[in-house]
């Protein structure tokens, strides 16, 4: 298996200004696994669920060449549990409640065919759990980490310790500027390099991605959409995009990662016009696509002279 990917997957009930959804599938690892099944036929994914979760959904991702081996159900277990509200904005967003419930005190297991992995994907999860999945792949490529103010309120230590063994750190605006305590992203990832990751992508929801490594930058900017419907999961799908494409092209070089930070964006777009996965899993590969060459379009234009 080339691709591994860690996170929670989960219930989530969301809040957006367009309405409500109550305990639908969601968490970090389903939307990472659906958007790099864009790109790999196989994968591995690794994480635990409670005896509550739905088998349909499992069978879905295992179409799409998700291998669950390393997907442990907790008999009488509860899965994760995730309740958000958002703001009229639809950027800014409140953590109503996070019940770990099976998460805790679960040892993670990398099946054997999958220690060989090349491309490994921590999604958002404690961090401890990143590095015990990261410990059991000794010669990645590539790792890209994923994480969220929860785990930075609660578990920093740790989560520096996971950060300073990455290639790659995929954080949104406001979590740079938490961990590092600087107000700019060029200052907040120049901080993130000294931690350890070569490569910082920042997320900024619909203002794009930035992508810093080794003195340059790239900028990507969001799809505009006229509507967006629950954004939930789009940081997740940008991640299962971003490291999918680069799996399938078995290329890490700066020219390959910038491709992989407009898939990722284009990907994320979709995830946004429904609630929870609905709509990346009913997306087409002639959809993206047709995306990929409009954002192109807007970004394309003829040099300046003076
Ligand atoms: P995103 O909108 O990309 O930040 O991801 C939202 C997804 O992350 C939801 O499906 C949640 O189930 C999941 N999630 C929320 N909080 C956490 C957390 N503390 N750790 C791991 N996953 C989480």
């Amino acid at each position: 298996m080339s691709l591994v990917i860690v996170g929670t997957v989960a219930f989530d009930s969301i809040e957006t200004p367009s309405g409500k959804a109550d305990r639908v599938v969601g968490g970090a690892a389903s939307y990472i696994a659906l958007a790099a099944s864009h790109f790999v036929r196989e994968q591995e994914l690794i994480s635990v669920i409670g005896e509550d979760f739905p088998e349909e959904f499992l069978s879905t991702l295992e179409s799409r060449g998700v291998n669950t081996d390393g997907l442990v159900t907790i008999k009488g277990g509860k899965s994760f549990f995730w309740e958000g509200s958002y703001h009229e904005d639809l950027i800014g967003r409140d953590t109503v409640t996070t019940e770990l419930n099976v998460l805790e005190g679960w040892v993670p297991v990398v099946p054997e065919n999958s220690k060989s992995a090349k491309y490994v994907m921590l999604g958002n999860l404690d961090p401890v759990v990143q590095m015990s999945v990261l410990n059991q792949i000794p010669s990645p490529d590539l790792v890209v980490l994923d994480t969220m103010n929860f785990w930075m309120d609660i578990a920093m230590e740790s989560l520096k310790k996971v950060i300073s063994k990455v290639d790659v750190l995929m954080i949104n605006d406001e979590e740079a500027r938490q961990l590092t305590g600087f107000k700019t992203l060029p200052l907040a990832a120049a901080e993130i390099h000294k931690m350890g990751p070569k490569t910082v992508v920042i997320k900024k929801g619909e203002h794009g991605a930035m992508m810093f490594e080794d003195g340059n930058t790239f900028f990507s900017p969001a799809m505009p959409l006229e509507k967006v419907i629950d954004p939930t999961g789009a940081g997740d799908t940008f991640a299962g995009g971003f490291i999918g494409y680069l799996a399938r092209l078995g290329d890490i070089s700066w020219e390959a990662k910038k491709q992989a930070v407009v898939v990722g964006s284009v990907l994320a777009s979709f995830t946004c016009e429904d609630f929870g996965t609905e709509r990346l899993q009913s997306l087409q590969e002639s959809e993206w696509h047709t995306r990929m060459r409009e954002l192109r379009a807007m970004v394309k234009f003829r040099s300046i002279r003076g």
